[in-house]
């Protein structure tokens, strides 16, 4: 049997998922798209099931790649039973889902979850009344606690060998009669109302159905006079009539305990962190509170305050330490061992200048990045970044513009790849656009390791303050640049941003250690494969002149040193690229081009001193590039790379994910251009007021 769990994001879907499978889960990609595709395995007794969790979506309509995932699955996969799940807390939001899922032909039992909560918050649903409302099996569960996962199951099985057919809101409308004439066109198809509403929304591609039925019904449409607020928009229209099927029908079923009482403890949380006074000042701290977790070296300032002598570290700073001194042993170890079986010169250069120095940059920085990507996992999963976005858009619509682009911009702080592909996710084109256009200016996670660097080599001990300043560097010049850009590229209004804010949860660590680890995979596998390769590149590149002979390592005779020197005036403005050795910053941004943390491994290769191994001795290999940063660049001009670096174009996986979402030339070369500009444009500002202030 195939079982498909359906419901809203954040209603437990995934932990229902991992309650029902164990370890059998298996997670891919759903074809073309980086959504989640989630299976596994069921079995009790002699009863077995395949479970699919379904993307998270509100509706069925054609709007999110999640939506279409979702509803074609549900049309031309035919699994045995959708197991619906609802937040009990939430009813009537999640039931406006069930509603179009209801109108297909599979069998469905709606899992009413979250229990625990609405239980805690005095809200009682009459379940018996639910069932007949509804027409299907209800079962409580709370998936947290594993709680009524049998009886759903149980049920389930029953339920998947009965028959279903498809029931709709429409049917108890003022249109019944003409939606019954629609119906009739989609009789002979599987999922005919399912079809039939889609075909009544505009969504002909969506519903399945023939030319000959989809004229049929746009001929009883026209005869179709609808209430005048609609204007003859239909999907508008069905959607208020489940609104007010759902009001009528299901919201009595409800029964929440007298206003007063029912100022949830969320609610009460909320008061507090969305106000409109204290709201922004703190999610500001609490982000600042997280870079400081992560990269401060005077942990609380408890040395500074003169509590402790010695400064407590932070356990990433602490571990950057451990990972610097691995890597050294390491490359000591390599070192040697080629001199033993007597490896030529260049092979020695190629691992120990090339290979690791370039890959132990990028790794060293791992636990840091990892922290970083667990306190902000803990920020989603309890439900506070939502709150953010929440903010967020308050704070924006006095400049006009809506939050509504900000939530896939927060993806963009872990991967651009996906954040713009959500920009799908906006209904209006102008705001599409000017989402992919601001997003390199949310710093991505591959990014990281360039912030760390600099920031541990030249602000020592105000690493932290110093990376949450990049942060907000890109969100103020994505501000500016939005209310630029709104103002001449994209006039028109904010559109609005209806989100619902979901309930607090106490997040899982087993979640936590789960998502740090996927996080963690993909960051070793990128160093282990195509970092790992480019680094060979550049050494190689960085050791050769274009005679194809091995030159002095680094000299600006070999072929990189050619390209960047090319380069070079036009950065020298910018402050990082003067001098002798000014064009190995300029090799360092284009090495960015093919993966952000090739910026890191890049100067690992280029500003390795070139020590023999007796030179080794104190001097760790990545705290010599340190050594080798301090002496070259001015803070003004670190901050001016970093900027330049953060704001320009970013790595190549996501201006071909822009290009393809764009689907126009002309669009992303002037987005290009538009990056590198902002880019040069920060950057200079950055240094030449650094330098007047003497920095
Ligand atoms: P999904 O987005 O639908 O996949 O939702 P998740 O499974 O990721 O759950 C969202 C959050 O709700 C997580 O923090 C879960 O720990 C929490 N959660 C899920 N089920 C329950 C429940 O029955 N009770 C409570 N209190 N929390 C739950
Ligand atoms: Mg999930």
């Amino acid at each position: 049997m195939k079982f498909a769990i359906a419901g809203n994001p954040n209603c437990g879907k995934t932990t229902l998922f991992n309650a029902l499978t164990g370890a059998s889960a298996h997670v891919g990609n759903w074809p073309g798209v980086t959504v989640d595709k989630k299976e596994g395995v069921y079995k009790k007794g002699g009863f077995r099931a395949e479970i699919i969790d379904l993307p998270g979506i509100y509706s069925l309509s054609p709007y999110s790649p999640e939506e279409v995932i979702a509803s074609n699955y549900i049309l031309n996969e035919n699994p045995d039973l959708i197991i619906n799940i609802v937040d009990a807390t939430n009813l009537e939001r999640n039931i406006y889902l069930t509603t179009q899922l209801l109108e297909s032909d599979c069998p469905i039992v709606v899992a009413l979850n979250m229990t625990d909560v609405a239980h805690r918050d005095g809200i009682k649903i009459d379940v018996r009344r639910l069932e007949e409302e509804l027409g299907v099996s209800v079962v409580e569960i709370c998936a947290l606690k594993k709680s009524g996962i049998e009886k759903l199951m149980d049920t389930a099985a029953k339920e998947a060998k009965k028959p279903r057919l498809g029931k709709s809101v429409l049917e108890e409308s003022e249109i019944s009669c003409c939606f019954e004439k629609i119906c009739s066109f989609a009789k002979d198809a599987r999922h005919a109302k399912f079809r039939a509403v889609k075909a009544l929304e505009g969504d002909a591609k969506n519903s399945g159905l023939s030319q000959d039925a989809l004229l049929g019904i746009e001929k009883i449409k026209n005869e179709i006079s609808l209430p005048s607020e609609f204007d003859s928009d239909f999907e508008a229209a069905v959607a208020n009539w489940r609104y007010s099927y759902i009001s009528k029908k299901i919201s009595p079923c409800i029964k929440r305990k007298s206003a007063s009482e029912a100022l949830t403890i969320s609610d009460k949380i909320d008061r507090f962190l969305t106000g409109k006074i204290l709201g922004l000042p703190i999610f500001f701290a609490l982000m600042f509170f997280v870079f400081h977790l992560t990269f401060s070296e005077d942990l609380f300032f408890l040395a500074s305050l003169g509590i402790l002598e010695e400064p407590l570290m932070s356990p990433g700073v602490y571990l950057l330490g451990l990972t610097e001194i691995f890597t050294e042993w390491l490359t000591g170890i390599v070192s040697s061992g080629l001199d033993v079986v007597k490896a030529a010169e260049w092979v020695k250069g190629m691992m120990c200048d090339g290979l690791l120095a370039g890959v132990g940059a990028v790794l060293s920085f791992m636990p840091q990045i990892m922290m970083l990507f667990m306190f902000l996992y803990i920020l989603e999963d309890t439900g506070y970044m939502a709150r953010a976005a929440f903010l967020m858009d308050r704070f924006l619509r006095r400049f006009g513009l809506s939050g509504k682009a900000f939530l896939p911009l927060l993806m963009c702080f872990g991967c651009l790849v996906p954040a713009i592909m959500g920009s799908r996710t906006l209904e209006n084109d102008k705001e599409r656009k000017l989402m992919i256009m601001l997003a390199p200016f949310f710093s991505c996670g591959a990014k990281l390791p360039i912030w760390s660097m600099f920031a541990m080599a030249i602000f020592p001990s105000n690493a932290d303050i110093a990376i949450f300043s990049i942060y907000m560097i890109g969100i103020i010049t994505a501000i500016i640049a939005a209310i630029i850009l709104k103002k001449t590229v994209f006039k028109g209004d904010a559109s609005v941003f209806i989100m619902e804010l979901p309930p607090y949860h106490l997040p899982l660590i087993k979640n936590i250690a789960l998502n740090v680890w996927e996080k963690l995979k993909i960051y070793i596998a990128r160093a282990a494969t195509i970092i790992a390769a480019a680094t060979v590149v550049i050494w190689f590149l960085s050791s050769f002149s274009f005679g194809f002979s091995m030159v002095e390592t680094n000299s600006n005779e070999s072929i990189l040193g050619v390209l960047g020197s090319f380069l070079q005036p036009l950065f020298i403005p910018l402050g990082f690229a003067s001098g002798d050795i000014g064009w190995k910053a300029v090799v360092a941004i284009l090495t960015g081009l093919i993966a952000k943390e090739m910026v890191v491994s890049t100067m690992g290769v280029l500003y390795n001193p070139n020590i023999e191994g007796d030179a080794l001795e104190d001097d760790a290999a990545s705290s010599a590039l340190a050594a080798t940063i301090v002496a070259t660049f001015s803070p003004a001009a670190a901050v001016a790379f970093m900027a330049f670096n953060l704001l320009s174009v970013p790595c190549m996986a996501a201006v071909a994910t822009a290009n393809a979402e764009f689907k126009s030339a002309k669009w992303t070369w002037a987005t290009i251009a538009f990056w590198i500009a902002t880019a040069w444009v920060v950057s200079f500002v950055i240094y030449q007021i650094g330098s007047l202030l003497g920095y």
